[in-house]
């Protein structure tokens, strides 16, 4: 069965994430696994850590059949402090994991598909999985892509779930779902500036986020004394 990941730093999930994961799940009939992104090394995280936004995580798939967390980049990054995750490093190890004729997939937006050719070893990556694309507000995928991204792309494109399930890596399926105008910046800015946020995340995750005063940034200071 084809095993499907779902990679972020979901600073924090929204709802975008959980409709394309729902999505994924409904469309190719297999659990999702949202696999949160470490803290780099070195650098104070820009949000949450990575310890409150998988717990977030935990909050927002509760009651979701079919969807579930993965936190071994978390648990790498505590082996490995020096180390920088990449989505390289984390196929090889799924690779490990389950040999090399298990189907594997990862779940992307539109924004990550076009900016691929900047991941490390991006070529390698198509050796090791498929991908799962969401569409999404201002990234086109209809339009001409960049000529290298293009070239890859071009024979690997499906739109058959089940040919997913015939082959280890390799191909790009689109999800046919609507778009999803949600994004983790915009929500943390949101919240930064005393604007309406709830609505952008399960209300679990905003109980949370609002408990641990996560996000308020410059807002969160005493002000002017
Ligand atoms: P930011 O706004 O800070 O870039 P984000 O909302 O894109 O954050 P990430 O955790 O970076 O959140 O996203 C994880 C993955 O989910 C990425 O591949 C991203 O493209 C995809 N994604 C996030 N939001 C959406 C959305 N609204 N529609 C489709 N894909 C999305």
């Amino acid at each position: 069965m084809l095993q499907l990941f779902y990679g972020g730093t979901f600073d924090p999930i929204h709802n975008g994430h959980l409709a394309i994961a729902r999505a994924a799940r409904d469309e190719l009939s297999v659990p999702v696994r949202l696999m949160p992104a470490a803290d780099p090394p070195h650098r104070a995280p820009p949000g949450a850590s990575a310890v409150q936004r998988a717990r977030l995580l935990d909050l927002a798939v509760q009651d979701e059949a079919g969807l579930r967390v993965d936190r071994r980049e978390l648990l790498r990054a505590e082996r490995l402090p020096e180390a920088r995750s990449y989505t390289i490093d984390t196929l090889r190890e799924l690779r490990a994991e389950s040999g090399d004729a298990v189907p594997l997939a990862l779940l992307i937006g539109a924004d990550s598909l076009l900016g691929l050719p900047t991941w490390r070893e991006w070529r390698t990556l198509f050796g090791l999985t498929h991908f799962i694309v969401a569409d999404r507000p201002g990234s086109p995928l209809d339009v001409d892509l960049p000529g290298e991204l293009a070239d890859v792309l071009a024979s690997r494109w499906t739109s058959s779930p089940e040919v997913l399930g015939d082959v280890p890596a390799g191909l790009v399926y689109r999800l046919s779902h609507p778009l999803q105008p949600e994004s983790a910046t915009e929500i943390r800015r949101r919240i930064a500036a005393g604007q309406a946020w709830r609505h952008l995340v399960p209300a679990r995750v905003a109980e949370a986020i609002a408990d641990e005063r996560l996000y308020l940034g410059q807002a969160a200071g005493p002000g002017p004394l």
